[in-house]
């Protein structure tokens, strides 16, 4: 049985470094090939059962969680080699698709433009509500000692009362 268990294993780490891995999503196509192998495996028990799609769906879980770190460095590999060329791609994309993209981005504008337009006049609104409040504080004016509004300020400075301390 550890003789069994020991080949199989053997197959495994083979077979993982002659497949090659050329796109992420063919990931189920290797578990396939190393599935299809060990199947046919003459060590190992020729009678393997059909198994039902939630039993494969769990196999290939495991599989996935079982070369945990293969893929992971696969993918760390994969992302920093093609770098340049994804770059590339997504501008090629844009160019491409320049239109179509800017006519989504229109319909998504026309779309939310009465919330944004309504957004804007609560802010306008609550903006006048701040301005408001603050015109109606009230400060000591520096020249005459009288309590003012701030919004009376210029009113207030060529009142006789003010002007009096200026010319006293
Ligand atoms: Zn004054």
């Amino acid at each position: 049985m550890s003789r069994e268990i020991i080949e199989l294993g053997d197959y495994k780490i083979e077979l993982l470094e002659e497949v090659e891995l050329i796109h992420f999503a063919d990931r189920k196509k290797l578990f396939e090939k190393e599935k299809e192998w060990i199947e046919n495996l003459p060590s190992v028990n020729k009678q393997v059962p059909i198994r039902s799609e939630d039993e494969k769906k769990e196999l290939f879980k495991k599989y996935l969680e079982d070369n945990k770190e293969y893929f992971l460095e696969w993918q760390r590999n994969y992302y920093q080699e093609h770098k340049e060329e994804r770059k590339t791609y997504r501008e090629e994309y844009y160019r491409i698709n320049r239109e179509s993209i800017l006519a989504k981005d229109k319909i998504y504008r026309d779309a939310h433009r009465d919330t944004k337009s309504e957004n804007n006049r609560n802010y306008r609104v609550e903006n006048k509500e701040k301005i408001e409040a603050q015109r109606r504080q009230l400060y000591t004016c520096e020249v005459c000692g009288k309590c003012i509004m701030k919004a009376s300020k210029s009113v207030h400075e060529r009142s006789s009362f003010h002007t009096r301390f200026l010319s006293g």
